[in-house]
């Protein structure tokens, strides 16, 4: 993996979006500061310098995956596995947010592009580092960052691409199965009363299960066990 820091841009996520026609092999870019982060359908993502760690890792997938759907509930399982190993008691709430004490200490964005033998995923990732008052003032009590205790960011960061590599080769070969009991056993809200929101309106409402093997979330609802896709769907406790 090329890696690149570079001090400021708008978005990471961007920024190799446009590139991954050209590139050559996979690329992690890292933003030391991060003017104009992304989230999931034109929301944003807000980091602070010193307070943020905003990267994102281009990575080409040889044929067109079927199950992309799932990328970024195996990217959630890389995710909390390196921060467990660094000491972070970190669970994932679907489809694509990291959550420590319940509160949103890293969030996912996958965007792809079509490449001439397969396709290109840009798998950006936020990290908290730390909330200072003007940051966590952007962004609500929404919110956690990392303890203090935790590991250095440089130290994070090699944690993360590590796990990350291991797990895009693996989600490569095999697709989501082989993380689906690890992203349940990860899960947040296992068991608790949810309510999957769409442009705002309630679409399903039960107790959350967990995902199955194409990443859906299954919820027990009145009618039964329903299976949602992700899509632009949001997902609340009630
Ligand atoms: P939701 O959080 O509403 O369920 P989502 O998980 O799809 O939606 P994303 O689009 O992935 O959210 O991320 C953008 C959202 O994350 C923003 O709308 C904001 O609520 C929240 N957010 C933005 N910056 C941060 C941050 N640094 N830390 C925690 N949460 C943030």
């Amino acid at each position: 993996v090329a890696i690149e820091i570079v001090d400021e841009t708008g978005s990471t996520n961007a920024d190799l979006l446009a590139r991954a026609p050209g590139l050559a092999g996979p690329v992690l870019l890292v933003a030391r500061s991060q003017t104009a982060g992304r989230g999931r359908a034109g929301r944003s993502w807000q980091s602070a310098p010193d307070a943020s760690l905003t990267f994102s890792l281009a990575w080409k997938f040889d044929r067109a995956l079927p199950q992309l759907v799932g990328l970024p509930l195996a990217a959630g399982v890389a995710i909390a596995d390196a921060l467990h190993a660094c000491g972070v008691d970190a669970r994932l709430k679907w489809p694509n947010d990291v959550l420590l004490d319940e509160r949103k200490l890293a969030g996912i964005l996958i965007e792809t592009a079509a490449a001439r033998d397969g396709i290109w995923a840009i798998i950006g990732i936020g990290i908290n580092l730390a909330l200072p008052p003007a940051l966590a003032e952007r962004i609500g009590a929404t919110a956690a960052a990392l303890p203090q205790l935790a590991a250095a960011p440089d130290d994070l960061l090699a944690a993360l691409l590590n796990a990350l590599a291991r797990a895009l080769t693996e989600f490569g070969d095999a697709g989501l199965a082989p993380f689906t009991q690890r992203w349940n056993a990860l899960h947040a809200w296992a068991g608790q009363q949810v309510r999957v929101l769409d442009h705002g309106q309630v679409r399903q409402q039960g107790a959350a299960v967990g995902i199955d093997d194409s990443g859906r979330l299954l919820i027990d609802s009145a009618d039964g066990r329903v299976a949602v896709l992700s899509g632009d769907v949001s997902l609340r406790r009630t």
